[in-house]
């Protein structure tokens, strides 16, 4: 049996740990239900719109994944199903890196008002990434995160973004946290980060935003109700994303609890 079909005959033992799931209340969205369109496609039993709409229900987080008792690697299934059922997404606008540079700061925009840790090597060469690498994209498991390995390899990363954090480890890359933010203030990218998220998605993260815009302002507004006052938003795709559905963020990126625009 696929490991697609052990997920869409599972009793939604995951469902529980899937912001998208959750956040919409969908039946359509669990997990569960997701695999069971991707093998009635596979099947030829439904169209590739429903398909592509069923492979899009995800901020490709890996909650499921981490809940899983079978560890099974939905994420990765759903990624790959993207890739045949989505165009191909372009390729990452990449800063390039002058001869001799072997410490990097990746910054999001050149007035952030984060400082970076003390821990960031004085001769770090700081490059601006307007479109974070391309994180908005959402890259499946394509090619372009190979573009994105063979520009930054061998050098020593550092940066401030969640979104670019999050590009860089996508490619294979170790880049380094460069800022020192006490874990209660954080109020997103920790998925980026390697670390479950204790408020899961605000929705910014993979495919939903662009496919499912509905859903994804829902996620963001429930998501901004339960942040903690003063949280800081460490990923500029969180900040705009909540901006853009209503929710009170700080030009500098803290939101504020409960509030809405
Ligand atoms: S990832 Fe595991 S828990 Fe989730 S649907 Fe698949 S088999 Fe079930
Ligand atoms: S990767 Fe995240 S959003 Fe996608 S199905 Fe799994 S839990 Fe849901």
């Amino acid at each position: 049996m696929s490991d697609v079909q052990t997920c869409s005959l599972c009793p939604r033992l995951c469902r529980h740990a899937c912001p998208v799931s959750v956040g919409t209340g969908r039946e359509a969205a669990t997990p569960t239900a997701i695999a069971g369109v991707l093998v009635d496609h596979a099947r030829g039993q439904v169209s590739d719109e429903l398909a592509r709409q069923a492979a899009t229900l995800c901020v490709d987080c890996g909650a499921c994944q981490d809940a899983c008792h079978l560890h099974q690697p939905l994420p990765a299934m759903l990624r790959e199903a993207r890739d045949v059922l989505l165009s191909p997404s372009p390729e990452p606008d990449l800063p390039a890196v002058p001869a001799g540079v072997s410490v990097l700061l990746l910054i999001a925009q050149s007035a952030d008002s984060l400082r970076p840790t003390a821990q960031v090597p004085s001769d770090a060469h700081v490059v601006v990434c307007p479109d974070r690498l391309g994180v908005d994209h959402d890259f499946g498991s394509s090619p372009a995160l190979g573009a994105v390995l063979a520009a930054f390899t061998g050098l020593e990363l550092y940066t401030m973004d969640g979104g670019i954090f999050d590009v860089l480890h996508r490619a294979g890359l170790e880049p380094k946290w460069a800022l020192d933010v006490p874990p209660t203030s954080v109020g997103s990218c920790v998925c980026a980060l390697g670390e479950r998220p204790p408020l899961a998605c605000c929705g910014a993260r993979g495919p939903l935003r662009e496919h499912h815009p509905e859903s994804a302002v829902h996620l963001a507004q429930a998501f901004a109700r339960r942040l903690a006052p003063g949280s800081v938003l460490l990923d500029t795709r969180c900040a705009q994303h909540l901006r853009n559905s209503g929710c009170a963020v700080d030009p500098h990126g803290v939101a504020r609890q409960g509030e809405t625009a």
